[in-house]
């Protein structure tokens, strides 16, 4: 007999500060900065829903586990929401409402017509089959069906989940409502709708704003070196495409530990290597290994934390070496460390702009779905690229005109553009 247990990992933020709380405090500071007014910012500082869903799976020892799973819809004042879902034993709701609201000022920074979500479930999908993972996926969907919709909230992929998951989501939603509908999510396989670029997206845009902010910089990157926490889909294709343009990757880290070659790692040696060893580095011998604590203050001109939220703090930022960081996570930096590092003159793209490209091209599958068309590779790398320069420039532009760091600059042009949009729509 199938017997239920409850399957609900505590998942404490307790050695790390609270990522909504980081994420409040710079949205306060830009507020403040623009004068936003009162009911604006009552509005945009609480998500619009947030739904938690039990899902029952049946594991492949046919007992049934309840995995809790969330959908946090932050705004949908520019359009409908966006962003992705992750699967994570870590996942906590906290965590969820913060990546929704980021995923809003992230839509509004490059000027994409979405509002800002996130979903997750507390799982360990490493330890899961994919029979279980796919059960899951199905659940989840079904839960929330009345949520998703090409008009309504669009998910993705986002840690722990790629277009395997995205597939089994489109597959679910089509059959609940009757209809093919590729366009409920994006990051979906090539062969079922997805994008051309999409799978390197978020990768190829910490490339272009980390080049848009060296030439700021006067730093010439085939004379430069970097170090990239997190070797997983956004930091892999970010250090490949770096180098591509001539910089030197120096150290690399995943979960495994931390990897270093003062004359630089052969990046697709690194890559291969992983893909042949189940998505991880260790025991790679191209490199040296060292303590991942250490490749964040490493003697690099360009860091790079492309892993999870928080690993920059005021506990390491003092002892950073790096001219230029270049978020590829959202949330690397704590808020306890901004002033460090604006204090140390170190320049930041901030997340909401560098690791943009994902959500950029996620639309463009998205709106090639519903031209029921496909753009070539080039088209979207073009386009991609031309929408992140914009959005650099009006962030730096902006930074410069209310001296701020370019954070706080790319909160005050998303927050300005979703407030101007609230003020014409009207109708609290
Ligand atoms: N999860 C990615 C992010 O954090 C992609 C979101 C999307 O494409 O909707 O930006």
């Amino acid at each position: 007999m199938a017997v239920t247990t409850v399957y609900k990992e505590p998942a404490p933020i307790v050695d790390r500060e609270n990522p909504l709380e980081s994420m409040m405090s710079r949205f306060n500071i830009a507020a403040e900065i623009l004068g936003l007014d009162e009911s604006t910012y009552n509005v945009l500082k609480a998500p619009d829903k947030q739904v938690i869903v039990n899902i029952p799976v049946t594991m492949d020892n046919g007992q049934i586990r309840v995995f809790e799973g969330y959908r946090v819809v932050h705004n949908t004042i520019l359009g409908p929401s966006k962003g992705g879902i992750r699967y994570d034993i870590h996942v906590h709701l906290d965590e969820v409402k913060a990546l929704a609201a980021w995923m809003t000022w992230k839509c509004a920074v490059v000027d994409i017509p979405y509002g800002g979500a996130k979903g997750g479930i507390i799982c360990d999908p490493t330890t899961m089959s994919a029979g279980e993972i796919e059960r899951m996926t199905r659940g989840y969907t079904l839960a929330l069906k009345d949520v998703f919709g090409p008009d309504r909230d669009i998910p993705a992929p986002d840690m722990g989940t790629g277009p395997r998951e995205m597939a089994w989501l489109m597959d679910e939603f089509s059959k609940t409502t009757g209809m093919t509908s590729p366009a409920v999510v994006t990051g979906k396989p090539l062969v079922m709708g997805g994008s051309l670029g999409r799978v390197e997206a978020t990768g190829r845009g910490v490339m272009v704003s980390a080049i848009a902010a060296m030439k700021k910089l006067g730093m010439d990157p085939t004379k430069s070196s970097a170090a990239v926490q997190g070797f997983g889909n956004v930091g892999s294709w970010a250090a490949k495409l770096l180098c591509e343009k001539g910089v030197k990757i120096k150290g690399v880290s995943d979960i495994s530990g931390a990897y270093w070659n003062e004359e630089g790692i052969n990046i697709d040696e690194a890559i291969a290597y992983k893909n042949a060893h189940n998505g991880r580095l260790e025991g790679y011998t191209g490199a040296t290994s060292m303590d991942p604590d250490d490749l964040l203050i490493s003697a690099v001109d360009v860091l790079v934390p492309a892993a999870v939220e928080d690993v920059i703090t005021e506990h390491n930022a003092e002892r950073i070496q790096a001219k230029l960081i270049v978020e590829g996570a959202n949330g690397p930096t704590s808020a306890s460390a901004d002033d460090i590092i604006n204090r140390k003159g170190i320049m930041v793209v901030p997340d909401i702009l560098a690791n943009s490209g994902g959500v950029t091209v996620s639309y463009f599958e998205w709106v090639q779905n519903r031209l029921g068309y496909k753009w070539s590779e080039g088209m979207v790398i073009e386009r991609a690229a031309r929408i992140m320069n914009d959005a650099f420039e009006k962030v730096y532009a902006t930074s410069q005109k209310y001296k701020v760091p370019m954070r706080i600059a790319a909160y005050i042009v998303a927050i300005d553009k979703v407030a101007q949009t609230y003020k014409f729509r009207g109708g609290y």
